[in-house]
């Protein structure tokens, strides 16, 4: 599937909408979720054109895959989180909303449930 260059993401990337950024590097940029399921919920994304995972070269999954778990780690930390779920949806009948490549990060405490979507 094509690449849409005015998906919100990328419009993110070329800083046209505000994102609340909190990590950037040459490869990848991470920025809290709008809608948050969890206490310190964050998305990675890669800085070049990628729709989703099953269009990512190895250089781009292994630069957010890196970051993600980077930010894991830091987020973890923050939060002072007991774990971390990592989710990534793939083309609408896979859950994806925005086709721009990215993976959630969401800190987890025992017995807390994420919010619901939305
Ligand atoms: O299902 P998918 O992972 O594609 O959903 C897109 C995610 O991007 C949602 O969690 C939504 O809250 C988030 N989002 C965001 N900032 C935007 C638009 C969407 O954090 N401007």
């Amino acid at each position: 599937m094509a690449y849409d260059p005015d998906n919100i993401f990328a419009k993110i990337l070329r800083e046209e909408i505000p994102a609340n950024r909190v990590y950037e590097d040459a490869q990848t940029l991470a920025f809290m979720d709008i809608m948050p399921r969890a206490d310190g919920h964050l998305l990675v994304i890669p800085k070049t054109q990628c729709r989703n995972l099953l269009d990512a070269s190895p250089e781009q999954l292994s630069a957010v895959i890196a970051t993600t778990q980077k930010l894991s780690q830091a987020v973890m930390k923050a939060f002072g989180a007991d774990g971390v779920t990592i989710q990534q949806f793939n083309e609408a009948a896979g859950g994806q909303e925005v086709f721009h490549l990215h993976v959630h990060v969401l800190p987890r405490h025992e017995g807390k449930s994420l919010r619901p979507p939305g």
